[in-house]
């Protein structure tokens, strides 16, 4: 596989990827945020916990609340309620023998009892006795303090993409505010004479700019500033300018078009003038053409122009450096072996990520179909698609009910 790619001048991408994450680092900074202006944001700290989780020692159930010592074997006993503990409101009596006390969840055990039994399990007789059922399990439906966390124990680690649960976890910990990385900075534009912005009319030989709305929806992210910087015409000059006014400006350049070998591609050109290039070409479908290098401290990504190779050289190569950027490591694409119930043709060469559909059947397995039209001008499949199809860059054909590695479009970073 290797020898085919080389030979043809094209890095492998397992290369591309290792050149790219050696090149790319954690960017500084960070940033102190309330928890709600946190979500999806990368921690910058580990959070250790100010308090234990829960802090108390309370109910797992609406109940009785006794003493383990109560508990009679193979029969029925009764217990006098002498109060209640409410959430929020503890029981503030002592429980002595042959008591018991009613309880509802969360609310802080007596000191003397370590079991509570569920309501739906006893019967209310006169006189506050309640009648509780045989085989009453000892230590039953209670919540140890700290049995979730402990005090100053690790809560989320330096790294952490803060979720929905770990807003919640947080604030059970009483953490208000957290230190996060400050936001990656990303400029991105379209290069290439024949493209128009949406919103103007079109004239002949003319197409509209898919790959500034790609890419502003790839970039949507809490973790980045993108800016888009429109449509550069195929221009040494103007391109130069533009490049140079991103490094300046950003962490990352995105750019796309003009990265291939044609009269007007100049993308290359202008990054060795300006900085350095790492590679230029690599052995990938859709998406051969991707520059990647460098200008001053500024990473410089030139995408291909077709929009699919702009979706799948984003999602397979930029979006690993982002992550490192942003303080994440080891990042891996989910994936699986699934029957492909359709054949299929690819020439030798170049590893390809096809479109493809992956249904999951009522038995629970999985199958998947090509998407179609595999072009990397075409956008429609690679709106119907939910999952590469990835065939080695040595396989030219699959057979039908062969197994294939299958990647599902998932919500990245
Ligand atoms: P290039 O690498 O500039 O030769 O572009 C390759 C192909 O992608 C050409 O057919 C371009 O017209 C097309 N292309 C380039 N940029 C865009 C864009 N922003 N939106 C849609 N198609 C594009
Ligand atoms: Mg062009």
């Amino acid at each position: 596989m290797t020898d085919l790619c080389f030979s043809s001048g094209l890095l492998p991408i397992k290369q591309a990827l290792v050149r790219i994450l050696a090149e790319v680092q954690s960017i500084e900074g960070v940033e102190k945020k309330s928890l709600k202006n946190a979500l999806g944001r990368v921690l910058a700290q580990s959070i250790y916990s100010p308090i234990a989780l829960p802090p108390d020692r309370n109910s797992g159930m609406d109940g009785y609340a006794l003493s383990s010592s109560e508990c009679v074997t193979n029969e029925k006993f009764t217990l006098k309620q002498v109060g209640t503990s409410w959430a929020g409101k503890p029981f503030e009596g002592t429980l002595l023998k042959g008591e018991c006390v009613r309880i509802f969840t969360g609310a802080v055990m007596p000191e003397q009892a370590d079991t509570v039994m569920m309501q739906e399990r006893v019967e209310v007789a006169t006189d506050n006795n309640i009648i509780f059922p045989e085989n009453c399990v000892a230590f039953d439906n209670v919540r140890q303090a700290g049995g979730d966390v402990e005090k100053s124990s690790c809560l989320l680690s330096l790294g952490k993409k803060l979720t929905a649960v770990d807003l919640g976890l947080l604030a059970a910990a009483g953490v208000h505010s957290v230190e996060i990385k400050r936001k990656l900075r990303i400029a991105y534009f379209s290069t290439g004479d024949e493209l128009i912005s949406v919103g103007q009319a079109l004239t002949t030989g003319k197409i509209y700019d898919s790959n500034r709305y790609l890419l502003f929806g790839l970039l949507n992210n809490p973790c980045i500033e993108a800016v888009d910087m429109g449509v550069i015409k195929d221009d040494k000059t103007l391109l130069e300018q533009a490049f140079l006014s991103a490094a300046n400006h950003y962490d990352v350049i995105i750019t796309t078009g003009g990265a291939s070998v044609g009269d007007a591609d100049y993308i290359k050109e202008i990054l060795a003038k300006l900085g350095q290039v790492n590679f230029w070409k690599v052995a990938m479908k859709p998406g051969k053409p991707v520059a990647f290098g460098r200008i001053k401290a500024c990473v410089f990504f030139g995408l291909p122009g077709n929009p699919a190779s702009v979706v799948a050289t984003f999602d397979k190569l930029v979006l690993p450096a982002l992550q490192k950027m942003l303080g994440f490591e080891g990042y891996s694409a989910l994936g699986f072996y699934v029957t492909c119930k359709q054949a299929l043709k690819k020439q030798a060469g170049r590893q390809e990520y096809q479109r493809g559909i992956l249904t999951q059947h009522d038995d629970g397995t999985y199958t998947v179909i090509s998407a179609g039209g595999q072009n990397s001008n075409r956008l429609k499949s690679f709106s119907e698609a939910n999952c590469y199809l990835l065939l080695a860059a040595e396989v030219t054909e699959v057979q039908v009910d062969e197994k294939i590695w299958v990647e599902p479009f998932e919500l990245f970073i």
